[in-house]
């Protein structure tokens, strides 16, 4: 019988650990880390996360919404949090729970100040990005004057950092591309500098850019899937260990006679007997239809039982023919020696999406 008795996804606090010192052993000692742990910590715990973090010395959080900070600060999170695409809505919130926004359009920098204004604030901490070449979120180098022009002679806002963030910090053969975004990166920090009358953070690495670009670590780097056990990179992955280990059990065995079907429009049919186990995590749980049909496999007592036919909302069915195992036992889907990555590729994805597609109605444990 199986420990976990249903569905569970394992946090293990000690590999968080572990990864924290991996990437802080590739930074300068001055160089401040900010723990990225928006998306419910890439789909583990964010609150057990961010305290662990906090007890290792983490400089900053960063999550992508205002709802993910104010979650951090119910739960007692005193760390300063960045938010990464606030929303105007929102704003009034997000002073009202000392969470700092990233400014990334003149709209936003706009509404944002009269925000901070209605509010009384001074030198409200606020974080501007620039665009420089991922051409997703962020102001142009030639906004920086309208930047400036916009702060100068009024109080409510200080810049407390500038950032940008790379397009392909772990792939080799865009070197050059990066380079070029470190490049003008560089450029407008330079620019701003001498415009502005205080100095403030610069960051733009990701995980990979830490590994990758360690020279562009200015005063801080942003680091999400390393400190959850996955680098872009198999060498990389050896190194560090991973926090969400998935496990289920089986709910029950059936024995299926050659020719017969299993599942939904009958997506497999048997040839021979086959012995075949029902596990109680489906689609809506974040195993998406495109790991049926034969493409990824579970592990059951050390060996890999493939998923079969459709995969349900709530269930999949796996092939135990020949594997030892009865109902009750321990099921593994990724962790420990199984990754998550690895697992993500059998449906042509990456350990990002499935990691952060894990549902909320699976159990978390921290261990
Ligand atoms: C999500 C995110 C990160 C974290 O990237 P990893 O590759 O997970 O380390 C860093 N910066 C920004 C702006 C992000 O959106």
């Amino acid at each position: 019988m199986s420990k976990i008795g249903e569905t569970t996804l394992e946090i293990d606090l000690s590999a968080l650990e572990h990864n924290f010192h991996f990437f802080k052993s590739k930074l300068k000692k001055n160089t401040l880390f900010l723990g990225v742990v928006k998306a419910f910590a890439y789909g583990s715990d964010m609150v057990a996360i961010a305290k662990k973090l906090e007890v290792l010395g983490i400089d900053y959080f960063a999550v992508a919404y205002v709802k993910e900070g104010v979650l951090l600060r119910d739960a007692g999170i005193t760390s300063p949090i960045l938010v990464l695409h606030p929303q105007p809505l929102n704003f009034e919130e997000l002073i009202d729970r000392c969470l700092e926004p990233s400014m990334y359009s003149p709209r936003i920098l706009k509404l944002f100040l009269a925000s901070a204004k209605d509010k009384n604030q001074v030198n409200y901490p606020v974080h501007v990005k620039f665009n420089t070449g991922l051409n997703r979120l962020g102001f142009w180098e030639s906004d920086i004057d309208f930047i400036v022009n916009t702060l100068e002679k009024r109080d409510e806002l200080k810049i407390k950092s500038v950032f940008s963030h790379l397009a392909a910090s772990e792939d080799e053969n865009e070197r050059d591309f990066s380079l070029s975004q470190i490049s003008s990166f560089e450029k407008i920090t330079t620019e701003l500098s001498d415009k502005l009358p205080y100095t403030y953070i610069r960051h733009t690495l990701n995980s990979s850019g830490i590994l990758n670009y360690p020279e562009a670590q200015y005063e801080m780097v942003r680091s999400g899937i390393g400190l959850y056990g996955y680098g872009n990179h198999s060498e990389i992955d050896k190194a560090l260990k991973p926090v969400a280990s998935l496990k289920t059990v089986i709910s029950q065995l059936h024995k299926i006679e050659p020719g017969e079907s299993v599942g939904y429009n009958r997506g497999y049919t048997s040839v021979g007997y086959r012995v075949t186990a029902t596990l109680p995590i489906g689609h809506a749980d974040g195993i998406s239809r495109q790991y049926g049909n034969g493409k990824a496999s579970v592990v059951i007592g050390g060996k890999k039982a493939p998923i079969i036919g459709n995969v349900c909302m709530d269930m999949i069915m796996v092939d135990v023919t020949g594997i030892e195992c009865q109902e009750g036992d321990e099921v593994i889907i990724f962790g420990s020696g199984l990754s998550a990555e690895a697992f993500a590729n059998l449906s042509g994805t990456i350990s990002y999406e499935i990691l952060t597609a894990i549902s909320q109605r699976i159990k978390r444990l921290v261990v």
